[in-house]
């Protein structure tokens, strides 16, 4: 058959590596197809992840503070909530972005081609519209971001409306009266946030001994204690072994250390995990190899064991997050484009835009002793920092972990509002190989949180000095 399309390279999903790749790679001046199934670019981060959470999460952090208001004497009443206005808002937020892609795309002569692809040859793609049309692609290269979608834990009555995934929470249908979140993870506990600001009664399970599994306990420890206040009730090894839908609710049973007292929820998010798209793609008929849970492996420059196919974002492993899928992308167009690159990134930050946000980048206190490290830790809390009391927020604290040897910084992590934006300077001095001395040398802004890195630096010896 004829190909109806041909191009240097097809980037096959439009998500942040999707993009970021199809964009690199025209501006390096390669003919670009980018195939998506949906009419909007954007992916999962723009369309129903990272950008929808975030402009909720806003929302109830201005609820928060609205109430909060009252302890300095400014009171706005008790938050009237229009629904309608705030799904409104969060959509409009989306469509602004990803608006903005369909015409970046245009602007660099990326051909975009909507529709459902898969692997007919190691260099063509059959793309089948909505309506059921098909178009072969031919190709040179491609790169394959096709990402990843909830995990739709068995066991649960999926059909019934009121049991959702982590996209029909961002719908915002409603505000149920009693929320049962499945899992404690970033994702569990950002939607959490959301529906406790809007009025739920929320409840938590998570299997695992702590909240956010993967951060340090520390860390952790101001967010449950947060939680608790605000009256979410956690419940941690703890798991449904059962729901079914009634007509009172969705009717669960629990079983493990802390049995929630609520059974029947008006509605429940299972927020448990994603798993990767590579195995719904017929990478095989081009000779590409994917793993049993849908991975899809890479090298350094991100090619998969087919040279000029390459896999970029969530479908080649953890951390399933856009920064990472952005910085794979860029490099699969570079080496496409022909340039003699490898991914060199230390360390990847993960964020969980809770209130207060938690933060962390690199080797964690509890990694490094299981791996028997050599660590000294720097931390400070923000108790003793004059803007975080401004604020009325002291509960965070910040810590560097450090290389005893040689003094370089090999971690950090964060807990306090705005935790999120203060973990790149860590970030940044990890990759710089800085040592922890050059941290506290550098001067930072007074009164700002970010002082808070600067202070831990120098709390590891003794030497902190006040920060009022
Ligand atoms: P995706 O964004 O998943 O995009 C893949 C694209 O490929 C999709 O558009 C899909 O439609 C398309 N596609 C798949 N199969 C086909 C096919 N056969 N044919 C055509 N097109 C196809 N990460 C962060 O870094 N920060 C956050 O704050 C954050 N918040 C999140 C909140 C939520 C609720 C969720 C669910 C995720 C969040 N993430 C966050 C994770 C982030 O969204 C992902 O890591 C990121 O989107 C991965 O990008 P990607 O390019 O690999 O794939």
């Amino acid at each position: 058959r004829k190909p109806d399309i041909e191009c240097a390279v097809v980037v096959l999903g439009a998500g942040p590596g999707g993009y970021t790749a199809a964009f690199r790679a025209a501006d390096l001046g390669l003919d670009t197809v980018l195939v998506e199934r949906y009419a909007q670019l954007g992916g999962v981060c723009l369309n129903v992840g990272c950008i929808p959470s975030k402009a909720l999460l806003h929302a109830a952090a201005v609820i928060d503070e609205a109430l909060h208001a009252t302890d300095y004497g400014v009171d706005f009443g008790k938050p009237r909530i229009a629904l309608d206005k705030l799904r409104a808002y969060k959509d409009k937020v989306v469509g602004q972005l990803t608006g903005g892609l369909s015409a970046m795309a245009k602007q660099r002569k990326v051909r975009v081609a909507t529709g459902q692809a898969k692997f007919v040859s190691a260099n063509e793609l059959e793309i089948t519209g909505q309506g059921g049309d098909t178009q072969l692609l031919k190709f040179g290269q491609c790169i394959i971001a096709a990402g990843s979608q909830a995990l739709k834990l068995p066991g649960f009555p999926w059909d019934d409306p009121r049991v959702m995934d982590s996209t029909d929470a961002l719908e915002l249908a409603d505000v149920p009266k009693k929320l049962l979140v499945v899992g404690g993870g970033i994702i569990g506990l950002e939607m959490a946030t959301v529906y406790r600001a809007l009025g739920s009664e929320v409840t938590v399970v998570e299997l695992a001994t702590q909240l956010m599994p993967g951060a340090d306990p520390d860390l952790v420890r101001p967010l449950a204690d947060r939680l608790k206040k605000q009256g979410v009730s956690v419940h941690l090894e703890t798991k449904v072994v059962e729901a079914q839908a009634g007509k009172a609710g969705i009717a669960c049973s629990f079983e493990g250390k802390s049995i929630p007292d609520a059974g029947t929820f008006d509605r429940v998010l299972v927020a448990v995990g994603r798993v990767p798209n590579g195995g719904t793609l017929d990478v095989g008929k081009a000779g590409v190899r994917v793993t049993e849970r849908g991975f899809i492996d890479v090298d350094a420059q991100m090619r998969t064991n087919v040279s000029h196919i390459f896999a970029i974002g969530d479908l080649v492993g953890q951390p399933m997050l856009a920064h990472k899928a952005t910085h794979e992308g860029k490099l699969a167009a570079e080496v496409a484009a022909g340039e003699k690159k490898e991914w060199v990134a230390r360390v990847i930050p993960s964020v969980a835009y809770t209130d207060p946000e938690i933060a962390w980048v690199g080797v964690t206190e509890t990694e490094a002793k299981a791996k028997g490290l050599k660590v000294g830790v720097g931390k400070f809390p923000w108790a003793a920092s004059g803007r975080a009391i401004g604020l009325g927020r002291t509960e965070g604290f910040t810590k560097l972990v450090f290389d005893e040897a040689t003094q370089r910084i090999v971690g950090a992590g964060i807990v306090g509002v705005h935790a999120g934006d203060l973990i790149a300077e860590a970030a940044l001095a990890i990759e710089m190989g800085c040592e922890v001395a050059d941290i506290g040398h550098t001067i930072h802004p007074h009164p700002t949180l970010s002082e808070s890195v600067g202070m831990a630096a120098e709390a590891y010896d003794g030497t902190i000095t006040d920060l009022y």
